[in-house]
């Protein structure tokens, strides 16, 4: 398959991996937009949202967007799904953008 995440996933491509488990990959944005900007892959390639049960892969993202913004002690941070071209989608294979400011400065 050709699509370019898989081939991330697969590691045919080089990215910059965050996280990774049976799962799910993050890894570095290309162009990113905040100072943390991930995006959360399933290793199972769904096209967008609009597959059928990939609402059950979207919910498993945001499960690990969570666990990562926790371990990296995010102040607070954005989820973004872009679902379809027309909401400015342009890779075919469905993902999570968490994007943050960065680390917390009120912990101790
Ligand atoms: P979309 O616009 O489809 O929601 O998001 C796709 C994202 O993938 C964009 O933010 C873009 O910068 C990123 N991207 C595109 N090609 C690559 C690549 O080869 N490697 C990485 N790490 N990110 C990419
Ligand atoms: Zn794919």
């Amino acid at each position: 398959m050709s699509c370019l995440f898989c081939r991330i996933i697969r590691k045919e491509l080089g990215s910059e991996v965050a996280y990774e488990d049976e799962d799910t990959l993050a890894f570095k944005d290309i162009h990113p937009r905040a100072p943390v900007h991930l995006l959360l892959v399933p290793k199972v390639h769904f096209n967008s949202l609009k597959d059928d049960k990939a609402e059950e892969a979207a919910k498993e993202l945001m499960a690990v967007a969570k666990k990562i913004a926790q371990e990296r002690n995010l102040a607070g941070y954005k989820l973004v799904f872009n679902v379809g071209r027309e909401a400015g989608q342009t890779i075919e294979h469905l993902h999570l953008h968490l994007l943050s400011g960065g680390p917390s400065e009120l912990t101790i």
